[in-house]
């Protein structure tokens, strides 16, 4: 009898029984408080920290290389499937541009680092840059030597490589099959790795916390409200004006009903946290409130889940433009195209599972040449983040397949149009 009821509350076995982010939000928590204890002892923290930022580090390239592979390969090739195919991937990756300029938009606006004055420890930073023109920029997108990418982690080459390889694949039928089936067997390893890294974000957390508390006192918290605000203004700045706009615009369709219909989805979205787990309600609001007809949705949804991720790269805007007035560095203009190219990219890449836009985060910050030290700041409030992109993410692939529903003659909207659909059975 003592001994079960020893076992049940133990607080160790509680604290393994605890979700993810609620663990991480409890480590931030114990974070500020040690740093502020320890002042500016809690340096010797900081290498718990920079081992969680190195397993970070260590995922990207083959993160990114494997899963942009497979989700070029994944894509149908007959004719209708293609003319759609495309007009939903011009429809998705203009959308996550427009995404991402909303947020450095709201990054300049609110300014959320403004004054941190952090100080980068010059192991994480990455090389000094002398900033690139906007044509050295475009040029240097195609790698000369392919392995040089990878092993340089030249993410711009490594992803423009990827879809040139991915296309190919496809291209050559039966015979791309074997290396495909490697590609996804590698790219399902890489998710759990990212699952098992994303487990000692806590831990990692903590750390950073404790010495950037510890560092920099407790102003920093006003920082993070700041980047918190940032984001979700501009999350629904980019959904309810920017998707309604379009909705009307292009589709002639009215908003209201829009935004009725996808609203059990997105609340599912916004508290999974997960594009992909959130698609079998997707798929119901599309066919039961939206009127569209199955041989779109069942095809263009899923794509989106996949590759559209208008949420993830708005939020990367805010982030990357934090981390940058956090630690001062001015960025040049050649550095904010380069931040929209990466992004639009890397949301093809980005899983829709949780946390996974703060690994790629990592990625843009690293394009930049950002410390990554801002990647253990940003964590600490990622969760709150992550479902507000989330939502965004859900509601643009919605959006992108109602208006090709529309285009290709495959909306009913008597359905899109009728009040009482909000009540069919979801
Ligand atoms: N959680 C997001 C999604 O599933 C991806 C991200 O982390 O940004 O859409």
């Amino acid at each position: 009898y003592i001994m079960t009821t020893s076992t049940s509350t133990h607080p160790l076995r509680h604290w393994i029984n605890l979700a993810l982010w609620k663990k991480i939000i409890i480590a931030m928590a114990l974070g500020v408080i040690v740093g502020l204890i320890l002042g500016k002892d809690a340096v010797w923290l900081k290498p718990i920290g920079d081992l969680f930022v190195s397993t970070i580090k260590m995922l990207i390239v083959p993160l990114v290389f494997c899963s942009l592979i497979v989700g070029t390969t994944s894509m149908k090739d007959s004719t209708t499937m293609g003319r759609i195919g495309i007009k939903a991937i011009v429809l998705y990756l203009g959308t996550t541009a427009i995404a991402i300029s909303i947020g450095l938009a709201m990054g300049h606006f609110f300014a959320p680092g403004a004054g941190m004055n952090l100080v980068a420890d010059p192991i994480n930073a990455e090389t000094v840059k002398e900033a690139p023109t906007l044509v050295q920029t475009i040029l240097a997108l195609v790698p000369a030597n392919p392995v040089n990418a990878l092993s340089s982690g030249n993410i711009l080459q490594i992803i423009v490589f990827a879809l040139f390889l991915g296309v190919s694949l496809a291209l050559i039928g039966d015979k791309g099959k074997p290396a495909i089936a490697v590609f996804e067997s590698l790219a399902e390893a890489m998710y759990k790795l990212t699952e098992i890294v994303m487990s000692l974000a806590p831990y990692g957390v903590f750390a950073l916390i404790a010495w950037v508390a510890g560092t920099y006192g407790l102003e920093i918290l006003g920082n993070l409200v700041w980047v918190v605000l940032a984001v979700y203004i501009g999350c629904l700045l980019h959904i309810y004006f920017f998707y309604g706009t379009t909705i009307r615009v292009l589709g002639g369709l009215s908003p209201a009903r829009f935004f009725k219909g996808i609203s059990n989805a997105q609340a599912i979205a916004y508290t999974t946290s997960s594009s992909a787990g959130t698609l079998p309600a997707s798929l119901a609001a599309a066919q039961n409130q939206l009127g569209v007809k199955k041989g779109i949705s069942s095809f263009v949804l899923p794509l989106g889940a996949t590759i559209n991720m208008d949420g993830t790269a708005l939020y990367q805007g805010v982030c990357a433009l934090f981390v940058a007035q956090a630690f001062g560095i001015d960025l040049s203009m050649a550095d904010y195209f380069t931040i929209i190219i990466t992004a639009t990219l890397a949301s093809i890449g980005t899983a829709g599972v949780p946390g996974a836009g703060l690994i790629m985060l990592s990625l843009i910050l690293s394009t930049v040449g950002l410390p990554m030290e801002g990647i253990a700041i940003v964590a600490g409030i990622d969760r709150v983040l992550d479902m507000a992109r989330t939502a965004v993410n859900v509601s643009g692939d919605l959006m992108v397949t109602t208006l090709i529903a529309k285009s290709e003659d495959q909306l009913d909207e008597e359905i899109y149009n009728d009040p009482t659909t909000a009540n069919n059975p979801v």
